[in-house]
């Protein structure tokens, strides 16, 4: 009986984690009408993760045929650290995030984790390994609690509080009427904006990713409520390989390097005082974007 039960159990897993993937994708970057292009090579191994770096190689990457987006992109990010990816729109940056959870495939040059190419492993091994928190979350039409297992029915109810916890929504969730229990979506409470975020990243908490791929939130949060949610995402990434698609450069002037990124190319690195110093794109942009910043800034 057994060996019926074991392929079910392994197509249920299956199942869960590309749903899981799906999700994260679709929240990322609003993808869910595109076609999925890539496929997993015949017999392809799992990704196996000891040590999270990523390295990006001489990436060549267009959308169409001739229109070349990436040109020939190289930069490491070391494992544990934090790197943020800044630069003017339309530069670069999101395509950066897509490629890394492998929605779309190189023209030339490879992506490595941990030194294995994230072409040749099985896409659900990678997707397991990096843990999405986007711009804007989708929640689903069920209890606060499922909403932060997502995916992961086997999630222990330990883990689930824990990870609201971590993500400093649990008060929140323990003075509503059910608890983890209540309803939230379109037919139950609505959450603002700033709730939903910590929901997913309560939820990227529950899956517990070796690296994490953080989506500035562009949504209008309030100045204090999005201080309030930087100071949970650093705690949240300190021991995790971060790679922080950033809008504004306020929010990532702490990053151990930040890299920048000017029509696909890489225009300057270093870190944020380095980069002040360098007076080139990086300084224009912080000089510009000096009205939009609260009166404490991030040193
Ligand atoms: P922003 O700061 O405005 O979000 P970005 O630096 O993240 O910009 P990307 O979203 O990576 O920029 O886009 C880079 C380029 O690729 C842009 O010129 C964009 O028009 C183009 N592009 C993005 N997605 C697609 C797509 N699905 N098909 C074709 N071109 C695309």
């Amino acid at each position: 009986l057994m060996q019926l039960f074991r392929p079910l159990d392994m197509l249920g897993w299956v199942y869960r984690t590309i749903r899981q993937g799906i999700i994260d994708m679709a929240a990322m970057f609003r993808l869910i009408d595109s076609e999925v292009e890539v496929e997993d090579v015949p017999g392809a191994p799992a990704l196996i993760v000891n040590r999270p770096t990523v390295a990006f190689e001489n990436v060549v990457f267009g959308y169409e045929k001739d229109r070349t987006i990436l040109h020939g992109l190289s930069f490491e990010v070391p494992a544990g650290s934090h790197v943020a990816i800044v630069g003017p729109s339309g530069a670069g940056k999101s395509t950066i995030g897509r490629l890394l959870f492998r929605f779309y495939d190189p023209q030339s040059g490879r992506i490595l984790i941990d030194g294995q190419d994230i072409a040749q492993v099985t896409q659900a091994s990678l997707r397991e390994n990096i843990g999405i928190v986007p711009q804007d979350s989708v929640l689903f039409n069920d209890s606060i609690g499922y909403n932060i297992a997502y995916g992961r029915r086997e999630a222990e109810h330990d883990n689930i509080v824990g990870a609201a916890r971590s993500a400093a929504i649990l008060p929140f969730i323990e003075r509503l009427p059910d608890g983890f229990d209540t309803e939230v979506g379109e037919r139950g409470l609505k959450l603002s904006g700033g709730e939903k975020q910590r929901v997913a990243i309560a939820r990227t908490l529950v899956k517990d990713p070796p690296i994490l791929l953080l989506d500035e939130a562009t949504s209008a949060l309030d100045s204090r409520t999005e201080q309030e949610i930087l100071q949970t995402l650093r705690r949240v990434s300190e021991h995790r390989t971060t790679l922080a698609i950033a809008h504004r450069l306020s929010t990532i002037a702490d990053a151990d390097r930040i890299l920048v990124l000017d029509q696909g190319r890489l225009a300057e690195s270093g870190t944020h005082s380095d980069l002040l110093r360098a007076g080139g794109l990086y300084a224009d942009m912080w000089a510009r974007q000096a009205e939009d910043r609260p009166a404490v800034e991030p040193v």
